[in-house]
This record gives structure tokens, sequence and C-alpha cells, in this order.
């Protein structure tokens, strides 16, 4: 009998398909419900960052996503009286495999994860929308409306992720905390003329206020302004135009226009992301200015943080606890989110004395390489760590220069395949499930790993050399995974499906392995026969 939950999940947009994605590649049965006929052709977000480039190569979509759009690799500041650049702030320096942004409209990016959801069996269900839900021990009551029908429906579990006015918040009834910023952004997406190259995000500084210009594939390009309260929902290209020959020193012309808005900034988060059987994810848990894009991107790592957890909880192999660490790690994540967007909002917009503070630490991280890419990092998400986490176990002392328990798994360059060819790490975590990487050269050391692991990941053993029967291995000639990892000569390293490190040890030992799933991630009984 299969004893596997379901999962529905509220909202097709780029978190709820993340999470579909990540279920059902783990072998959870997920529903998809989405409000609307067909996919929105609103660009809405644009930059995706390095730590969410890095999960969605593991996704299995990222050069489906590169194809549709273009790579920045710069954030510059332009003087918006005359063109000139005040300050550039370089992401090539920024320790990644993906050291640059893709711009890409959101329609693309949830058009590519649609197709991989549909890959991986899943099935989007438009024109339905959530419209009521009760939960009890073992389930969730909903009422699924399409057109004037309602169909009540049960789930063993309920994904939340249905965006900043979303239904299960408002059913399961916590507030928002927060509130309105009182700021607005006049948006438009066209094809744009300009001699600027299409090589970097453009922030224009002007006293009338600020202008944003983001590069997308082709002649494509979002607009952005701040602008004083509006009287209507959109501006007209007339507007947008005058806009851009002020605050852009005449030098974009927007054509062709796709789609043209008016946006009104909230900061606000919800107390908690787990409510029994219900959990909220993306813009439905936490919402925040456009400023330095981190909402699409932290949307998806929620998604990505809480997918295979769920999977463990639906397929009855770890206890629902383990669901608590969901909002643990993510909860400070999105607060931290809403505080440096309302700050980068309210230093970008400044007038007087704080605006010259502005302008001397932007001259700083454009002239200061450390600090540029410290700056760049943070903003790519890629300080995101859960150190503090109860999922975060280290065995051994640490090892100076390496990575901690709870950072996300390093991907250094210099790993092989038998055949000689290069395999990063985030190939290897693209194979559903955990990785574990061992150094341990003793054969039956690593079967016990295997047998302990089980179903729910690979092993896979690191040698310096290939010596005969060495069997299924990755060739690590200079030992980048000893430095970067620093597990030891014998250690073992377990790099959680979202890409972050749960356990570190200096030795292979299976007895920490059984000892890090049963206490840590609430996996009781595995399949060790
Ligand atoms: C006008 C606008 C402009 C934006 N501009 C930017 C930007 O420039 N940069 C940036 O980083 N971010 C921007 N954002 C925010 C960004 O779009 C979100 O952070 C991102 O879309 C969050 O993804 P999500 O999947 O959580 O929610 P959404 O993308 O909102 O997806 C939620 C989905 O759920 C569906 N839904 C809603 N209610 C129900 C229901 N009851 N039942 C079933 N389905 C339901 C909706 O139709 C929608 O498709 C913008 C947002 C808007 C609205």
């Amino acid at each position: 009998m299969d004893t596997t939950d379901d999962v529905l999940v509220v909202g097709a947009g780029p978190v709820g398909l993340t999470a579909a994605c990540g279920l059902a590649g783990l072998g959870v049965p997920v529903r998809v419900v989405e409000a609307l006929d067909q996919p929105t052709t609103e660009s809405r977000a644009v930059g995706v960052h390095a730590r969410s480039l890095e999960m969605f190569a593991a996704l299995g979509v990222l050069p489906r996503l590169e194809a549709r759009g273009r790579r920045i690799a710069a954030l510059e500041v332009v003087d918006g009286r005359t063109g000139r650049s005040r300050t550039r702030l370089d992401l090539a320096g920024v320790s990644t495999r993906h050291p640059y942004i893709l711009d890409v409209a959101q329609p693309d990016t949830e058009a590519v994860l649609a197709e991989r959801a549909a890959e991986l069996g899943v099935v989007v269900q438009r024109g339905v929308t959530l419209t009521a839900l009760t939960q009890d021990a073992d389930g969730v009551e909903v009422t699924l409306r399409s057109g004037d029908r309602d169909e009540p429906a049960r789930a063993g579990w309920v994904v939340g992720a249905d965006g900043g006015h979303s239904s299960p918040r408002r059913l399961l009834g916590p507030p928002l905390d927060g509130g309105l910023h009182g700021q607005h952004l006049a948006q438009a997406d066209g094809d744009v003329d300009t001699p600027f190259a299409p090589d970097a995000i453009r922030m224009f500084a002007h006293p009338d206020g600020m202008g944003m210009l983001f590069p997308l594939a082709g002649p494509r390009a979002r607009v952005m302004f701040l602008v004083g309260a509006p009287d209507t929902d959109a501006p007209t290209l007339e507007q947008i135009q005058a806009l851009a020959d002020t605050r852009m020193g005449g030098r974009v012309a927007v054509r062709r226009p796709r789609w043209l808005t008016y946006f009104e900034v909230h900061h606000a988060q919800v107390p908690r992301y787990r409510h029994g059987r219900v959990l909220l994810a993306g813009d439905a848990a936490h919402i925040h200015s456009p400023a330095g894009a981190q909402g699409m991107n932290t949307g998806v790592q929620d998604a990505a943080n809480l997918a295979w957890k769920l999977a463990l909880v639906a397929r009855r192999r770890a206890a629902p606890d383990l669901l608590d660490t969901y909002h643990d790690e993510r909860h400070p994540v999105g607060a931290a989110v809403v505080r440096a967007t309302t700050t980068l909002t309210d230093i970008g917009t400044a007038t007087g004395p704080p605006a010259a503070i502005r302008d001397a630490a932007q001259f700083v991280l454009g002239h200061i390489p450390r600090a540029g890419n410290a700056a760049a990092g943070r903003m790519a998400e890629l300080t995101v760590q859960y150190r503090d986490s109860p999922l975060s176990v280290r065995h051994g002392r640490h090892h100076a220069g390496a990575a901690r328990a709870g950072e996300h798994a390093p991907d250094p360059a210099g790993l092989r395949r038998r055949d000689g060819t290069p395999v990063a790490i985030e190939e290897l975590l693209a194979g559903p499930g955990f990785l574990l990487l061992t150094r341990s050269a003793d054969a039956g050391t690593v079967d016990d790993l295997r047998r302990t692991l089980g179903d729910l990941g690979a092993v896979v053993r690191v040698v310096r050399d290939a010596a005969p029967g060495a069997g299924d291995c990755v060739l690590d000639p200079d030992d980048v995974v000893g430095r970067a990892y620093g597990p030891g000569p014998a250690g073992l390293a377990l790099i959680r499906p979202d890409g972050y490190l749960g356990l570190l040890a200096d030795t292979a030992d299976p007895q920490l392995l059984r000892r890090y799933l049963a206490g840590a991630l609430h996996v009781p009984e595995l399949s060790t026969a």
C-alpha cells in the first residue's frame, strides 16, 4: 500500500512551481492549482541571483533559463543628468559558479519551471482558485472553485504559494506584520534604444528620484522609476518616456511596450511559515520592495528549503517536526530581506546629507574589490546560511578556511569524472535527494554508508586518483574537496537536497550518519537491511 501523502500546491508562480518540481522529483504526488486561466505575461521579477541559479542548475533547468535571458556582469550607478558612470560593481569576483545575474522575464522563468514540472509528471490545473480550507490531524479539506463550480477536495499537505494576497494565509488568519511603505514605482517592459551596453543593471541617480534599467534578451528591457502616488492603474508610454528623458538624460527610448504598470511598495512578513499541515512560501509569506531584486529569489529558495523536508514527511520517512525547521531556517532569512530592502529603498531614494553618505558608500563598493565582492555576494543571497539550525551538525574540529555545517556546499573547480571530464557539485546534486561525499577508501564503510542512506540519496566517493577497482567515484587530484569542506582524509560531508551542508564529520563512521538521520532529521527507521 502506498503510504505517501499527496501535496496540494496553491499557485503556479515561480515559488509554487519550484516547490512542485522539488516534491515531484522526490516521488511525492503533487497537484498544482492556479487561479489564472493563462500564464501571466507581466515581466515582474527579472533578476535571478547566483544562489537561485545554483539551485536552478540542480533542478536541471538552468540551460533553458539562460537561453531565454541575458547575463548581467555588473551593477552600475549612473548620474542621470550627465549619463556618466559614478560607480560600477563587477560581479565576476563573487564566489560562485555563476558570478552574474541572469535577467529573464518572470513569464519565461515560470514557463521553464512549468515545463520541468510537466516532465516530472505534475499537472497544473489552471482557472482553479482555492477558496476555503480547514485542517484536521490527517489532512487538509479545501474548496476549489473553477468558473461557478465548487469542488471539495482533500490533500495531505498544502503549500500556499499564491502570492501577496494569499488565500491560505487569509483563511488561516495570521496577520502580515508590516505595512505600506508609501512609495510607488512606474514600470515599463518594452524594446529599448540606448547607447548603454546591455551588460549591466543601471541605477540612474537624479534629484527627481531614481530610475532603473534592466536589460533583457534582445532589444527588450525593463525600466522603472520612483514616482509620487499615481491616480491611475498604469502609466502611458508617453509618461514613461518623459520620465526616461529626464532621469536617464535622454539616453533611453522605450518603444513597443509589453507591460506598463504602477507598483506600490509594501514591507511585511507572516509571523509563522508553518500552520500544521499548511506551509506558506514566497510572497505569501513575505512581501517587500523590489530593491535588490530579492522577492522571487527569496521565494524560490523558500521552496527549495521546504520541498525536500515536506517530501520526507509526506513519504512518512520523517516525523512532521522536521517541518518546523522550515520556519526556523527561512523566517529569519525573510525578515532580513524585508529589513534590507526597506533600507535599500530608503537609501536609494534619500536626499540631502544621507544621499552624500550613500554616494560615498557606493564609491567604496565600486573601488574596493573586497567591499564590492562582499556586497555583491550578499545581494546574490550567497551569504544565507543555517549554521544555528539543529540540522547543521559538525563532528570533529573545524578546519580553517573550510565551510561549516549549515553553509552552502562549496563547489570548487577541479573535480573530474573517471573519464576525465570536469564535474561540478551542482551536477552531482541534480540526482534526487541527499548527496554524501566521502573520502573514505574503505569499501566496507562506503557500502555501509550506502545502505544507511538508502533511497534518501547518493553516496559519492572522492579519491585523489582512481586505483583499479575504485568503483564509482569522483577524482579530486588537487584535494579541492579536502580544502573546501575540511572533512579529514577519511571524512564525510552530507549535502542536503537544497545544497546546504547538513552533516560534516572527520570520520566516515556510518553510525554518525545514522545518528544524524534519526536525531536531526527525525528519520527514525531506515531500510538498512
Ligand atoms: C506588478 C508587480 C511587479 C513586480 N516587480 C518586481 C521586480 O521588478 N523585481 C522583483 O524582484 N520582484 C517584483 N515583483 C515581485 C515578484 O513578482 C514576486 O516576488 C514573485 O512573483 C513571487 O513569486 P510567488 O510564486 O511567491 O508569487 P506569484 O508570482 O504572485 O504567484 C502566485 C500565483 O498564485 C496564483 N493565485 C493567487 N491566489 C490563488 C488562489 N486562491 N488559488 C489558486 N491560485 C492563486 C496567482 O494567480 C499567481 O499565479 C513584482 C510583483 C508585481 C505584482
